[in-house]
């Protein structure tokens, strides 16, 4: 490709809307625009990367035994009012209607369209262990669509699903798609984690998330350093042990305590310990409210919440001052499970049962109860474990102190079980005839989010560092002056020749100053850089990585055994 002729508009100024370094690099480097808010256009070096991206997907699904088939992206209603979820999905879902007024969305996913597409096609066990994937265009509303292709709200996305006669037959496939997924994210050269994650809204019991290691991750991370424990903080199970005291139960007392709204506050008033405190959290759920009751000293997991109570992420939000107000009595910051004002359901994290003579708000405004003692002065649902986990908790496999860490999601396995082959009527006939409902896994991986994910982890101030194997162009050739025959010669003799040797190349024939073009082709990242200055005369050119920046002067002959370490090193086949 002449650069005289690449449509690739970059950008000197860095885009005031893009807050992290893959947002603002691809918007820079002319890989990518926004149309609108979450909605993004690839250009053509943004193109080449994500189907480089697609490529590798696909040898590795297509070797694992997954077929590849494209689905439509517009699916009617009915689908997910069989699985119920064209109510649960919630406003994550982009939603319109036909000319006759019928009901469809724009896909955000395809558990459903895929359950129904082979319900008709499997009849019998023999048909059966079937896995099929597809890239494709998904589309969700997200509430906050930030950092570019991070998080999007057109986005493209590689779904597969799995479809087998047992459990068994499941967790194999399961198996099997963890180890493509492993072969894709190295084949990429993203430094990620598998952890446990939570099946949350998909239904399921088991899955798996793929994170790339970056410090802008929105996903938090715990993790063991001497076993393999990692989860997701939203799955992360928390071992805080709280001693059975011995303490005996003191009188509960009201303590006038103004103003000391906040653990902080109440910390400097009683002068004890944080853990002393039992945190009342009023949340309103489906519009009813509930109080959460935990310890002091830690914050409260709302995917967990979600779970016990089992509704939809959408459907839960903090209450509102007048909801506090309406069934405490008190203002913000005096609320307590001892002497609610009105019906509220009341969850206690089972930690806070342990616990003797807590401090807790008292449901009047400026007062709080001390020597407050589950059983004896108030009750409530008793939930194993609602806590966030943190820095330096307990590993529940080994008992270490957990280290935690940031990543991007690139991709999740989830083992679904029948909650889709059953709602949708997807079954078969085992060996003894008879009807069961087929057993079924799902496993995404976000295409244009590892491209960002990628730049994440491979830039520096001056741009981008493409690994070798998405690199929209092997090689950048650069002609030092334009108007010096011999190195255009020369240029335009190593672009061919290299060319016909099967490598991606780029010549900047433009006529521009040599700063204007070793700017350009930081930025964009091409990984092989060779540039044709004064030494044309002798044959002798400047040879240099984009990931070190070292530059040699060879002879023209030794280029191509260069390059061919350089793939060799990378492990790609030119
Ligand atoms: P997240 O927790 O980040 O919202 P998710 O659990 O909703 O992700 P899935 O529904 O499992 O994601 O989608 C599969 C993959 O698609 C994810 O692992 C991620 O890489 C990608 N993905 C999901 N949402 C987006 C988005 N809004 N923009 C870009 N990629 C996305
Ligand atoms: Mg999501």
């Amino acid at each position: 490709m002449k650069m005289s002729k690449l449509y690739m508009p970059t950008l000197r100024e860095v885009p005031s809307e893009a807050e992290i370094p893959s947002h603002q690099l691809l918007l820079r480097a002319g890989m990518m625009r926004k149309l609108v808010s979450g909605i993004y256009s690839y250009l053509p070096l943004g193109y080449r990367v994500i189907r480089k991206i697609e490529d590798i997907v696909r040898e590795e699904m297509d070797n694992a035994g997954s077929q590849e088939a494209l689905m439509s992206a517009i699916q009617p209603r009915e689908l997910w009012d069989a699985s119920g979820r064209w109510e649960n999905f919630g406003p994550e879902m982009f939603k319109l209607k036909d000319r006759n007024n019928r009901d469809f969305c724009l896909g955000p996913t395809h558990e459903e369209y895929f359950s129904s597409l082979i319900k008709d096609e499997i009849k019998s066990y023999k048909q059966l262990p079937l896995n099929l994937y597809q890239i494709q265009t998904k589309y969700r509303d997200e509430k906050r669509p930030r950092f570019g292709l991070i998080r999007a709200r057109e986005f493209i996305m590689k779904d597969a699903y799995s479809f087998d006669k047992d459990e068994e037959g499941m967790e194999n496939s399961y198996k099997e798609m963890w180890e493509a997924y492993d072969k894709i994210f190295t084949r990429l050269k993203l430094k990620y984690k598998v952890v446990e994650g939570d099946s949350g809204a998909m239904g399921g019991n088991h899955s798996h998330e793929y994170m790339a290691m970056s410090e802008v991750g929105e996903g938090l991370i715990a993790y063991c350093d001497k076993c393999d424990y990692a989860a997701t903080d939203e799955k992360a199970i928390v071992v805080y042990n709280v001693e059975e005291s011995n303490e005996d139960m003191g009188k509960m007392e009201k303590v006038h305590t103004p103003n000391a709204t906040t653990i902080d506050d109440l910390v400097d008033f009683f002068k004890i310990e944080k853990s002393r405190f039992g945190k009342a959290i009023v949340y309103n759920v489906s519009g009813e409210p509930v109080v959460v009751i935990i310890p002091g000293d830690r914050e409260l997991n709302e995917t967990k919440l979600c779970n016990y109570l089992k509704v939809p992420e959408h459907e839960i939000e903090m209450a509102d001052e007048e909801t506090i107000i309406r069934i405490s009595g008190a203002n913000k910051g005096f609320t307590g499970p001892v002497g609610l004002k009105e019906y509220a359901k009341v969850l206690v994290d089972s930690r806070i049962t342990k616990m003797k003579n807590l401090i807790v708000g008292g449901n009047e405004t400026d007062y709080h109860l001390k020597n407050v003692n589950y059983g004896r002065d108030f009750n409530g649902e008793v939930v194993e474990d609602l806590l966030l986990v943190e820095e330096g908790d307990i590993c529940p496999k080994c008992g270490i102190s957990l280290s935690m860490d940031r990543g991007i999601e690139v991709g999740n396995i989830f083992q679904l079980g029948t909650k889709y082959s059953k709602s949708l009527g997807a079954t078969y006939l085992d060996e003894n005839g008879k009807e069961k409902p087929i057993v079924m896994g799902s496993y995404g991986v976000g295409v244009s989010r590892s491209m960002s994910a990628i730049v994440e982890q491979y830039h520096d101030e001056h741009g981008i560092i493409w690994p070798l194997i998405v690199a929209p162009y092997h090689v950048i050739i650069t002609i030092i002056n334009n108007k010096n025959e011999e190195q255009k010669e020369l240029a335009e003799k190593l672009y061919q020749d290299l060319k016909n040797e099967g490598l991606e190349v780029i010549l900047d024939d433009r006529n521009e100053r040599p700063g204007v073009k070793f700017n350009d082709r930081d930025l964009i990242g091409i990984p092989i850089r060779i540039t044709v200055g004064r030494g044309a005369t002798e044959n002798i050119v400047e040879y240099s990585l984009r990931r070190d920046g070292v530059n040699i002067e060879i002879g023209a002959d030794e280029i191509m055994d260069r390059i061919k370490d350089e793939f060799k090193r990378e492990d790609i086949e030119i």
